[in-house]
């Protein structure tokens, strides 16, 4: 049995509808199904999801909550009507704009996307409604109880033989709606994935996988065949978006190997993500990055003999909440990679702590880093990649500021100056893949 997602674009209107329901009845396997809230029809278009944040907004700050929820109630109607269904929701939309004028939670008016999708597709499916407030638990802090979804869900599905679930959101203790971060549908996905025992879990979206490198970036990017959860969650860190990263887990316990399609050719086979991949493995399986780093440098002559001396830099940034990222170190010198947005409050305490704690013989920090992630599982004991990777961004004129290899030789990240950031991709990005 396949446990499938299909994400807001690919329910974007009742054609798109049409569409899940021809992907669907190609393999009689796919009988559970989360949906997303409806997407973006066009570029300029609105998710309704963002469009039910501003219902929240507008009802905190004593707006017109009416004024935004008549087009999100008006999207439905049409995808209900251009689909063909008897199903009336009327009352229900009378009734999620009356709480929400009363002061709903902003997790509840959200979820409300999800929640009509669902109720359409399984009203279009002819299937069960799941609703996930029912039994996928968060616990009173809104963490998501993995557990006890496991089980609540696993009861709620037994006998059943198919069923329609929104994605996004589920339940606390004391009956209110809690959600995931934005993109939750996927982790929802997986949960179902896990709680059916599902072979395998797709996952609908509008590309055909996960592309190698950022495609705003560098153009038409061939996208990835096979990884393993691990090359996933590495490249998700810098940014590559196509799987919320919290989807892994649920997956990755019970062995189930996500396929990330498109709903617009399904006829792609997308990317697999797997355990082990025994497919043979490339230099690199792809890139990432993200503009936006600092870099805290503090130099000191000998410090290389002084016991404790990185202890006492890590512990002033601790002592001002300042998470870091990456750590590279030289003979005498450290450097701290950290978002630029998470240092701006603590800079001059930081360094003033730093002083203290160390007396460094110069300390400064340099903005405007980009970090790039270049992950394989392929690097692992191949000689040749760091080589091969360095000379790319040189024959560039890339010039590298700091370098840091993961233990398990799986990624290799890179600072690079942000006006940089383009120029060094693409070459990466045409140095591992020569023929794209
Ligand atoms: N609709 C939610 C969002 O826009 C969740 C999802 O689509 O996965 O973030």
């Amino acid at each position: 049995m396949i446990t499938t997602k299909f994400g807001g674009t690919s329910l974007a209107d009742g054609q798109r509808f049409a569409m899940v329901r021809s992907i669907l009845a190609m393999d009689d396997r796919r009988r559970f199904i989360v949906v997303s809230a409806p997407g973006k029809r066009h570029p300029e278009d609105v998710k309704i999801t963002d469009q039910l944040y501003r219902c929240h907004e507008a009802a905190r700050s004593g707006g017109d909550v009416a004024a935004v929820f008549q087009p999100i109630a008006q999207r439905f109607r049409e995808i209900i009507r251009e689909l063909g269904l008897a199903l009336d929701l009327e009352d229900e939309f009378k009734f999620t704009l009356w709480v929400m004028e009363r002061g709903a939670g902003q997790a509840f008016c959200a979820s409300r996307g999800e929640y009509f999708s669902g109720r359409i597709m399984a009203a279009y499916l002819n299937l069960p409604f799941v609703d996930p407030a029912q039994c996928v638990f968060f616990d009173d802090h809104g963490q998501f109880d993995g557990e006890m979804a496991q089980q609540s869900l696993s009861a709620r599905l037994s006998g059943l033989d198919g069923a329609v679930m929104p994605g996004f959101y589920g339940g606390t203790p004391d009956g209110a709606v809690a959600t995931f971060s934005r993109g939750g549908s996927d982790i929802s996905g997986a949960i179902l994935a896990r709680a059916t025992g599902a072979e395998v879990y797709e996952n609908w979206t509008d590309v055909s996988g996960i592309l190698a490198a950022d495609p705003r970036i560098v153009a038409n990017p061939q996208s990835i065949k096979s990884m393993t959860y691990r090359e996933v969650r590495e490249l998700a860190y810098l940014g590559a978006t196509v799987l919320h990263e919290d989807a892994i887990y649920p997956v990755k316990m019970a062995g189930i190997p996500v396929n990330i399609r498109n709903t617009m050719c399904p006829e792609d086979n997308g990317t697999w993500i797997v355990a082990e991949s025994d497919a043979p493995a490339g230099a690199i399986t792809g890139i990432a990055g993200r503009l936006g780093y600092s870099a805290i440098q503090v130099e000191k002559e000998r410090s290389n003999t002084e016991v404790g001396y990185c202890r006492k830099i890590l512990s002033c940034l601790e002592r001002n909440g300042v998470p870091f990222e990456h750590l590279a170190t030289g003979i005498g010198s450290v450097s701290l990679v950290a978002p630029t947005a998470l240092l701006m409050a603590h800079r001059e305490s930081l360094l003033h702590d730093i002083h203290e704690a160390v007396h460094p013989d110069t300390l400064q920090i340099i903005d405007g880093l980009a970090m790039i992630a270049v992950v394989g599982r392929g690097m692992a004991g191949r000689k040749q990649v760091a080589g091969q990777l360095f000379s790319a961004v040189g024959q560039a004129g890339v010039s590298v500021r700091l370098i840091d290899q993961g233990t398990k030789e799986l990624n290799i990240v890179l600072g690079v100056e942000e006006s940089d950031y383009a120029k060094a991709m693409n070459a990466i990005y045409h140095g591992f893949f020569p023929n794209a």
